[in-house]
């Protein structure tokens, strides 16, 4: 039973089908792990065993009945607490929101089901997903499995712990500004952004709508790929959603086809990369270039070449973002005002005083911080000069990146520009805290797709990630990249378990 646990999901489901293991077994023992080890890790905020073992009993029948197998059946998986459960709990890692059930699935949730996924509960956040540690949520910070004295990353940290410590094979984050990518990184574990649009955002609590983007978190780029071929699809809930995104290419759209092509010698022979300068400099930890440039050397060793690109907009990346993305929180979060949703203040005696209370007491220090400074930039002495600028620059940015992607296939970079730190070290800095999203940030401002792939570790043992950003729907050209370097390097940097 031990191997279970930290299997693939490819090896997962050929143990299933060939009835070494039911999927009410492998459900089990995967709550056993979780059972034995997530007091330690707190990656979950709900587990959600009675729908599990019910998912369970059906894919237990499919298989007996020989029905084909749909691509995720059978697989534990862990839905981040700002996505939508029906009839569980919803709270976004606040106190607002710690007493609401969702009606409904989110369209992920719903797809992700419908391809057989078993849910295996709901993963810890910063609240609302405003933060880059776990540290944020209203409940209790994650631990990062690799180091328990260590952050996982934010704001998905719960889902990456959950992978990383094996609780589930993959799991389901939202990246707004880097919080697929970033814990990803920081665990050890592949994490991928998709364009903007192209994943359904129906039924994710919205923090900055024109950034936010599900996507999915698992151990390999192999899983990712399955993961992601089960996430897509027309969602009319969403209004910017692209609707039959690959029409023009059919091909484009089946990442399936990845795992299927041939590893030639030179797989990346016509790919053109672009490493920008900006994100390698005396900025970014030493050991973490040097990971980088052994990156560089795989990616050539495979075919493809690597040119120094500049992308001097690249500086006002984290302002735009902490005004763009304040201003639509301040104005997606006005909806919790104790009377329609969640918490709602016993002792209030006029509407204002309700209002008051029960968002003073609901919301966390950071999501009142960026409440304030977005309805300040809203503001209309200031939308100017900061929210109207704020836009002009973003799109500067975006030409930027355009621009160098009309010549290489892929701009790579690290994920962050330091490894996980430890617990408590930035808390009464959020500036700094704010720092570790400078290479990810710009993928969410040109709403394109960006992929974190663990490429090595520091001298405290913990993980590194690269980065590569592509154009709009461009997800199975990354993934191929991806693919190919976790097969040139013989899968090394993926996460390893102990079963015990
Ligand atoms: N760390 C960034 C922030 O605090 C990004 C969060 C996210 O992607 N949800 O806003």
């Amino acid at each position: 039973m031990e191997t279970l646990i930290g299997g693939s999901i490819s090896k997962l489901k050929q143990l299933l089908a060939d009835k070494a293991v039911s999927s009410n077994e492998l459900t089990l023992s995967y709550y056993k792990h979780i059972e034995k080890h997530d007091a330690n890790i707190n990656a979950f905020l709900c587990l959600t065993k009675e729908l599990s073992l019910k998912q369970a009993d059906s894919i237990d029948h499919l298989i007996k009945s020989k029905a084909e197998l749909p691509i995720l059946a059978g697989i534990p998986t862990a839905i981040k607490d700002n996505l939508c459960l029906t009839n569980y709990p919803t709270t976004c890692a606040s106190k607002i929101l710690a007493n609401y059930k969702s009606p409904y699935n989110a369209t992920t949730v719903d797809n992700l089901i419908r391809e057989g996924a078993i849910i295996v509960g709901k993963t810890n956040l910063d609240e609302f997903a405003m933060g880059s540690s776990c540290e944020n949520s209203s409940f209790m910070t994650t631990k990062n499995p690799c180091n328990t004295d260590y952050v996982p990353g934010g704001s998905s940290g719960g889902s990456a712990a959950s992978v990383a410590a094996g609780f589930s094979v993959i799991a389901l984050g939202s990246d707004t500004g880097g919080s697929i990518r970033l814990p990803a990184s920081f665990c050890g574990i592949v994490g991928l952004k998709p364009t903007y649009g192209l994943v359904s955002r129906y039924g994710l609590i919205a923090f900055a709508s024109s950034l936010d983007q599900v996507g999915p978190m698992g151990r390999s780029v192999e899983d990712v790929i399955y993961a992601m071929q089960s996430l897509i699809g027309n969602c009319y809930h969403d209004s910017t959603n692209i609707k039959n995104p690959f029409a023009e290419n059919l091909s484009d759209g089946n990442f399936l086809d990845v795992l299927k092509s041939s590893q030639s010698d030179k797989p990346l022979k016509n790919i053109k990369i672009g490493l920008i300068k900006e994100l390698d400099n005396d900025g970014i930890n030493h050991e973490i270039r040097d990971s980088i440039k052994n990156v560089i050397k795989v990616l050539t060793d495979l075919g493809a070449s690597v040119d120094e690109v500049t992308l001097p907009q690249i500086n006002a990346a984290l302002p735009v973002y902490y005004i763009i993305a304040t201003a639509e929180a301040s104005s997606n979060l006005a909806r919790f005002d104790g009377i329609r949703y969640g918490y709602r203040h016993k002792e209030a005696y006029s509407l204002e005083e309700l209002y008051l209370k029960s968002r003073e007491y609901g919301f966390g220090s950071e999501v009142k911080r960026r409440i304030i400074l977005g309805t300040y930039c809203l503001s209309s002495g200031y939308f100017d000069a900061y929210y109207k600028k704020a836009q002009a620059v973003r799109r500067l940015l975006q030409n930027e990146i355009f621009d160098q992607l009309n010549t290489y296939d892929v701009l790579l970079s690290p994920t962050a520009p330091e490894t996980a730190f430890k617990i408590n070290e930035k808390t009464s800095d959020p500036l700094k805290m704010y720092l570790t999203d400078i290479a990810t940030i710009p993928a969410n401002l040109a709403g394109i797709p960006a992929i974190s792939v663990p490429c090595g570790f520091d001298k405290n043992n913990m993980p590194i990630g690269f980065q590569l950003m592509g154009k709009a729907l461009s997800e199975k050209q990354l993934l191929n990249i991806a693919y190919c370097y976790e097969m040139a390097t013989s899968q090394k940097y993926l996460r390893q378990f102990n079963n015990n």
